[in-house]
């Protein structure tokens, strides 16, 4: 009998993957990701609009980058260097953090008694290349050929605090996956560069609407991969979470208020959000204009065809889930399905 195709062994593999990744939500801008040359794709990023969707193979190969840490800091030890992975008094990933908490990242490790500098601390960032990535990185070195991994380190540096201030240099080791070859280079602290990093992450954290796009154009090469690009240039409007509803304010310690119910919402119930979710106005800025607003509810215009809908807690009203799972927008407005959700107590799903 032939089996198909969906249904092997290693369809079964990818698929485990699949059931076990999480949403790809991080609780704060992190500084991985902060060279990232779009405000706007930071923006919808910290404000958790569109979740990960990546397939098994490529979740394996996200856990292949883990696995080659290991070996880095082994390969490391063997050359001389001391390396801690940890912070011996907590047992944790040395954190650091800005902007109320709200932004930050963990660094792979500290070493000292690289060959080049045996004195100095570096932080430690390790990386995986593809054999194009690599031989671009050998060419250019960091800075140029991976901007947002010179940026991670930048705010690393900047943001450790030694008894001689910021630690002043960095070690950045990274492998071909094809060959084995391995690259190392050190990269010193930039101050200039690090506060201008910090400004920038403060920006996208206290700003209550979408920063600008960094291209109008849809076909623009770093659009075109950006996962946020069917809300930032299309109709979808984003995922329903705290995170996404108007009556949430990052406030300090990197918690979040909701202004509905006067609380701090804890992570995990903020990525579930609740039944009172109204969108950011801005998200849905693609298709529709805010035409009024009450308490707890928000009327829009659609572009498309200039009628209206109303979201808000009301049963008559629309929830955000619905506007979330509706494909096309006009059906929001549709007076023949709003009496018929009216009549049945009917509810719009994908
Ligand atoms: S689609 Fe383009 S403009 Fe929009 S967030 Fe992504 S990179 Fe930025
Ligand atoms: S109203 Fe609900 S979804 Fe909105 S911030 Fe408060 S708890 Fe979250």
């Amino acid at each position: 009998m032939k089996i198909p195709e969906s249904k092997t062994t290693i369809s079964a593999i990818y698929q485990h993957y699949e059931d076990h990744a999480e949403d790809g939500f991080r609780p704060h801008l992190g500084a991985s990701i902060i060279g990232k040359d779009c405000a706007r794709a930071l923006w919808y990023d910290f404000h958790w609009c569109t979740p990960a969707s990546f397939n098994g193979r490529m979740l394996r190969l996200f856990e292949t980058g883990q696995m080659a840490e290991d070996r880095f800091v082994a390969n490391l030890r063997n050359a001389g260097v001391t390396i801690f992975e940890t912070d011996p008094q907590t047992r944790q990933q040395f954190r650091v953090q800005a902007c109320a908490g709200h932004f930050g990242g963990s660094l792979d490790g500290i070493g000292q008694g690289f060959v080049e500098a045996p004195k100095a601390w570096h932080v430690v960032e390790m990386k995986t290349h593809s054999e194009k990535s690599f031989k671009d990185l050998q060419k250019k070195g960091v800075q140029e050929a991976k901007p947002q991994h010179f940026a991670q380190m930048q705010i690393y540096m900047h943001l450790t605090s030694t008894s001689d201030g910021p630690m002043k240099r960095a070690y950045y080791i990274a492998v071909n996956k094809n060959t084995d070859e391995l690259y190392g280079e050190r990269v010193k602290y930039d101050k200039d560069a690090a506060t201008r990093l910090i400004h920038k992450a403060a920006q996208i954290i206290a700003s209550d609407t979408p920063l600008p796009k960094l291209n109008e154009d849809p076909t623009w090469y770093q659009c075109k991969f950006c996962d946020h690009r069917n809300t930032c240039h299309g109709q979808q409007a984003p995922a329903v979470n705290c995170r996404t509803c108007l009556h949430s304010t990052p406030v300090d310690n990197g918690q979040w208020h909701c202004a509905r119910y006067d609380c701090p919402v804890p992570e995990a119930n903020q990525r579930k959000g609740c039944a009172s979710h109204l969108y950011i106005p801005h998200l849905l800025y693609s298709f529709a204009d805010v035409m009024d607003s009450g308490e707890y509810w928000v009327r829009y215009k659609l572009k498309s065809t200039g009628q209206e809908f109303v979201t808000g807690e009301s049963p008559d009203q629309l929830s955000s889930q619905e506007i979330h799972a509706t494909e096309s927008k006009d059906i929001l407005a549709d007076p023949a399905v709003q009496a018929i959700r009216s009549e049945f107590q009917g509810r719009l799903v994908g």
